[in-house]
């Protein structure tokens, strides 16, 4: 997602590199170059002239700071602007002070609007909150499996009776259920449609006069550019939605859709889902979007997901085995593994500023996670402990025990001591390092 944008943007940025100052002469090719990559990017041709107007008011009336160059003024402006457009900040669910909150999720079919459903009940439930799921898509009979199916998934209460009951009573019983049950959330996901069609959308209306719901979510498939932004409006109009979700931005999406549909629609971008995996599903910030598309990584989206996986008592735990040189083989999968827990690699280092430029369409393999905890299940508590004790005869076994090679088992022994030498120079153990010395 935003690839082909982040290649333009570091364009511009690049040329403007060499100016000693903004102005009307630089700043009108710049201008020109960020116009192109917006519309190559699917962005409406309308929201595309008022950003563009915006930036070249903004960059031309800036007072030039010392400290900046002028590329680094304009990404500043361009930030902002590509922040302000996408909505400022991140709009979170309206929760009901009496539950049930009533979340509706509407949209075309194959949006990802059941897939999405299920990331919100799992994300709430995370949250410790009480979730149910209700399915109202009575025209397809796999729907009311697939609903079900992801709610033993994710472990949460679902109530689809089937197909020979109305969608709009449905979403009547599941409320009146959701409250006898004391449920926080409840979950309607609706039938979808291949396109606009007045019957399903009246009945959209009904359910939305009978259940009541706080949030009408519009889930639209990021793929689509600038129609989803059409298809949104219609639905618009007829439900007032309160928000957006746009899935699949994990594709090759181009990111019109994103960028456009705040401007057009006047409805905030509440989440975006990023893979078919129940965790896959982000709260929508737009100043990390924007930092993204910039190419300067989302450090803080990276730090969010850090810590969903680590607990104080687990970092403490383990800076003391770092500072104490105790770090074990053992300690290494566990960590790996917890990485592995954030997402791919790829994903990661994506998120990383700098990396996302460099690495284009090159993503991280995941399967490489595999051998090296297989040749670690393959050492005894003892090795793994104390590595370094495996000899040339514990190689060959451990090699032949995890089914990869000698050389394998060689090269990860060695990377791991050489990261044991690099925690033990940055830990200060085992005497501490030049700098530190002379500050005391
Ligand atoms: P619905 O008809 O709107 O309920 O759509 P589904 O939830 O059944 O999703 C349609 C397809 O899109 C399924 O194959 C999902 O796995 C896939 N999907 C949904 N969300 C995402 C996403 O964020 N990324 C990717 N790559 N696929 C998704």
């Amino acid at each position: 997602m935003f690839s082909q944008l982040q290649n333009s943007f570091q364009k511009v940025f690049k040329d403007l590199r060499g100016q000693g100052k903004i102005s009307e002469a630089n700043i009108q090719e710049a201008l020109r170059e960020v116009r192109v990559a917006l519309l190559d990017a699917d962005v409406n041709i309308k929201v595309v002239r008022q950003f563009i107007a915006q930036v070249k008011e903004k960059a031309l009336g800036q007072e030039v700071l010392q400290s900046l160059t002028p590329g680094q003024q304009f990404i500043k402006i361009v930030d902002a602007e590509l922040t302000e457009l996408m909505g400022q900040t991140h709009t979170k669910l309206h929760l009901s002070s009496t539950p049930p909150t009533v979340v509706m999720m509407c949209g075309l079919q194959g949006s990802g609007k059941t897939t999405t459903a299920g990331k919100l009940a799992a994300s709430f439930k995370k949250q410790g909150r009480k979730v149910m799921l209700a399915g109202a898509d009575i025209y397809r009979p796999a729907a009311v499996e697939q609903i079900r199916a992801l709610a033993e998934q994710v472990g949460v209460d679902v109530y689809a009776p089937g197909t020979d009951i109305s969608p709009v009573e449905i979403c009547a019983q599941a409320r009146k259920l959701a409250m006898g049950k004391q449920i926080d959330l409840l979950i309607l996901d609706t039938a979808g449609r291949l396109h606009i069609d007045d019957a399903l959308m009246e009945e959209l209306v009904q359910i939305k006069a009978s259940a009541r719901p706080d949030e009408i979510l519009f889930v639209a498939d990021a793929m689509t550019g600038q129609e989803a932004v059409n298809v949104a409006q219609s639905f618009d109009e007829r439900l007032d939605l309160s928000g957006v979700i746009l899935t699949k931005m994990d594709s090759d999406a181009r990111g019109g859709a994103a960028l456009s549909i705040r401007a057009l629609l006047g409805k905030p971008i509440k989440y975006i889902g990023g893979g078919e995996k129940m965790d896959a599903l982000e709260p929508f910030h737009p100043d990390r979007v924007a930092s993204r598309i910039l190419g300067m990584g989302d450090m803080l989206t990276l730090i969010e997901k850090a810590e969903s996986v680590y607990d104080e008592k687990t970092a403490k735990n383990l800076e003391r085995k770092i500072r104490g040189n105790e770090f074990s083989m053992q300690d290494f999968k566990d960590q790996l593994l917890q990485i592995k827990k954030m997402g791919s690699l790829g994903s990661i280092m994506k998120m990383i500023p700098g990396m996302s430029s460099k690495m284009g369409d090159m993503d991280i393999d995941d399967s490489q996670y595999k051998p090296v905890v297989a040749i670690i299940d393959s050492m005894t508590p003892q090795e793994r402990e104390k590595p370094e004790i495996i000899n040339a005869n514990r190689r060959r076994r451990i090699a032949k025990g995890s089914g990869r090679t000698v050389q394998e088992v060689n090269r990860l022994l060695k990377q791991f001591q050489d990261m044991r030498k690099m925690m033990k120079q940055f830990s200060g153990a085992g005497g501490k390092n030049k700098k530190q010395q002379q500050a005391m």
